[in-house]
């Protein structure tokens, strides 16, 4: 979807805003749904948001991390841009994984320090936590073991999120922490079939699907079990941590342990948010990946009592009625 490189909300038209929020990896699902929200909020809050994709800055080159940072001038980050991927991309590419989160991560969270950003808010993933584990997990057991070995590229160089923010903040006091998400899914996801995750691309599989009347092929048996997490759900989670969350310990954000589907229930969810008739398949000599990581949102709702997720159902039509409405724009 076009795009510029950086772009900008503004809760108030002072110059002299509160706080300057810079958003790596804008353009992203998780960027654009934070926008999204942003701009429906009542009010005007004296903040300004900068957005930015990687046409603005490649986070992986610390000369360019810097000249961002020296531009924007942030007093705060969200820090989401990461290489990103589904299960089949990962299994090919953990070297890749690991290395490029890795140098991403350091050069914000380094530069972050030494502009003097008064607070970062990353984003890590539920994927990350020890693969063998008593359920639900919940964030004291984040380094208690491996992760699943399809991930360990991706999940070793995040979890050094956590062990940065926990250094940062004993030697320097500052306040960096990190949202730990399950599978997110919404508008402006990527939807391509081939390296994304399940959610978009068993949509576009559906969209094609049903336009040349063939079947519908979902990869593994089925079985695997996921929560998962509206974008639009996660944005409201990130801007108040940003607004309000003062400690460095991550917190957990996902939907309630009985909100867990298996894989065939999500592809049933979708192809009715689709309205596809067709016959569906399974294709077991596609890998499962993990069979669960069942994750707790206690420490989350002691923070929010009362927090309204959208149901999954609910959550997919729209991202379902959303990627019809602008297929032709949308990453794929
Ligand atoms: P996404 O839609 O694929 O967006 C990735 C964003 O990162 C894009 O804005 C991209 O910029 C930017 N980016 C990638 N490489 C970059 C680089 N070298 N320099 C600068 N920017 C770069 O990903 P997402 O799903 O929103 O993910 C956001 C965060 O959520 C990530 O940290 C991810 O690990 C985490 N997360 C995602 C899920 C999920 O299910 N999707 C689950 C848990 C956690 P361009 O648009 O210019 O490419
Ligand atoms: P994960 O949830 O982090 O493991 O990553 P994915 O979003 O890639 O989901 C992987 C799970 O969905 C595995 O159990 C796959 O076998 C299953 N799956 C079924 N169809 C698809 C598909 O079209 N794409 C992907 N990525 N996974 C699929």
């Amino acid at each position: 979807m076009s795009q510029p490189s950086l772009w900008e909300v503004w809760g108030d038209h002072s110059t002299s805003p509160d706080k300057v929020v810079l958003v790596t990896g804008g353009s992203g699902l998780v960027g654009k749904a934070i926008e999204h929200v942003l701009l429906a909020e009542e009010g005007r809050v004296n903040e300004r948001w900068v957005f930015v994709s990687s046409k603005e800055a490649d986070l992986s080159d610390l000369t360019a991390v810097q000249a961002l940072f020296d531009k924007v001038k942030p007093t705060h980050v969200i820090h989401l841009a990461a290489m990103v991927g589904g299960l089949f991309k990962s299994l090919d590419n953990n070297l890749e994984f690991l290395r490029t989160n890795i140098i991403i991560n350091d050069n914000v969270l380094q530069t972050s320090f030494e502009r003097g950003v008064q607070k970062v808010v990353s984003c890590l993933s539920t994927c990350i936590f020890p693969d063998e584990t008593p359920y639900p997990i919940d964030e004291t057991m984040l380094h208690n073991g491996p992760p699943h070995s399809s991930y360990f590229g991706v999940a070793y160089a995040k979890r050094l999120v956590d062990i940065q923010n926990r250094a940062y903040n004993l030697k320097h006091g500052c306040k960096f922490t990190a949202i730990i998400s399950t599978n997110v899914f919404g508008p402006h996801d990527n939807f391509v079939i081939h390296g994304g995750h399940m959610v978009p691309g068993l949509i576009h599989k559906a969209y094609l699907a049903k336009k040349n009347k063939t079947e519908l092929i979902v990869w593994g048996s089925g079985l695997p079990r996921r929560q998962f997490i509206y974008s639009k759900d996660l944005a409201k989670i990130f801007i108040w941590a940003l607004r309000e969350y003062e400690d460095f310990e991550p917190i957990i954000a996902t939907v309630g342990e009985d909100e867990e589907f298996s894989i065939r229930e999500t592809a049933n969810m979708i192809v009715k948010a689709m309205n596809f008739t067709g016959p569906v398949r399974f294709d077991t000599s596609k890998s499962d990946g993990q069979f669960k990581k069942t994750t707790s949102n206690a420490r989350l709702l002691k923070h929010l009592p009362g927090f309204q997720f959208t149901p999954t159902q609910q959550g997919l039509q729209e991202t379902c009625d959303w990627f019809n409405d602008n297929y032709e724009l949308a990453r794929k």
